[in-house]
């Protein structure tokens, strides 16, 4: 159970969902971490503190180019490096692309996309310098496919895809590697405002717009959960997986085998 002892970690959104969840994997095997979000950061603490109680808080707004830069610095001195780094953090909004408010766009153009960039350039030169690191980047299916009315988000996730594959060229002989993972749908604060719109809408309880949400896009009928991913994350992060570069992998219940 300690196959990232001596490695550092710094998960992006990680006060909630498949952050939290990846973040207390990786605390569980060995790594120390920061992790970042907004919300409750002590309730997420507390929870990767019972596997690394030195786990710091860093509570840059992904958003900020200049506030993401001075993170991983921050990572770099009080951890000692950035030896893991997970672009987890990101947002949701459903409209059709002539109702979507343009701050929205921005918005999730910034945390969804170019945060991972602004992280990545960032943490990379300390990367190059040990010629060890592994960058796990949270897209989605809709990094793969699209749906409606979620015009920015599927660009960004596509965009986050791509921009995988870029940086796991520029890295391919080092010792680094970066892949990004896709999900389908799992039950977190970002899915659950779905669901209660879809309860909403169509007149049903939570449970039924949850078989509706399902039955729609994800054959096995069954959620994600952090859980899995999180050992994705970790396989992503062994020994094994050092010529595992530039993939996006999706874990969606068949959704994109369609
Ligand atoms: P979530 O809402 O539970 O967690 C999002 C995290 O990001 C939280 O910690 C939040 O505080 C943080 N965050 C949001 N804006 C931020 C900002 N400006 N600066 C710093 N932190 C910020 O959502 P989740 O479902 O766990 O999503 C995590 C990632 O997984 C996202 O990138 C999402 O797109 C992706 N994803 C989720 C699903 C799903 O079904 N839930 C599917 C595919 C991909």
């Amino acid at each position: 159970m300690s196959t990232l002892q001596g490695k550092t970690a710094l998960v992006t959104g990680s006060t909630s969902g498949i952050g939290l969840g990846i973040a207390i994997a990786l605390a569980q095997h060995g790594a120390r971490l920061m992790i970042n979000g907004f919300g409750d950061v002590e309730g997420a603490l507390a929870q990767v503190r019972a596997h690394d109680p030195e786990a710091v808080f860093n509570g840059a707004d992904m958003s900020k180019p200049e506030q993401i830069a001075a993170m991983v610095q921050a990572c770099e001195a009080q951890l000692g490096s950035c030896d893991i780094l997970v672009n987890n953090a990101g947002i949701q909004h459903v409209a059709s692309v002539e109702e979507f408010p343009v701050e929205r766009w921005d918005a999730i153009i910034a945390i969804n996309l170019s945060s991972a960039f602004h992280s990545m350039r960032a943490a990379l030169p300390g990367m190059r310098a040990r010629n060890w690191g592994r960058i796990v980047n949270m897209a989605s299916v809709h990094g793969l496919v699209a749906s409606v009315n979620k015009s920015a988000y599927i660009a960004t996730k596509h965009g986050l895809v791509g921009l995988t594959k870029a940086t796991a060229l520029e890295t391919a002989t080092t010792g680094i590697t970066v892949n990004a993972i896709c999900p389908g749908w799992v039950l977190t604060p970002l899915v659950q405002k779905q669901v209660d719109a879809r309860a909403a809408a169509e007149g049903v309880d939570k449970e039924e717009a949850k078989r509706r949400l399902l039955a729609e896009k994800q054959p096995s009928l069954q959620f994600t959960t952090p859980e899995e991913l999180a050992a994705l994350t970790l396989f992503l992060c062994g020994p094994a997986a050092r010529n595992v570069r530039g993939q996006a992998w999706a874990v969606d219940g068949g959704w994109t085998a369609q």
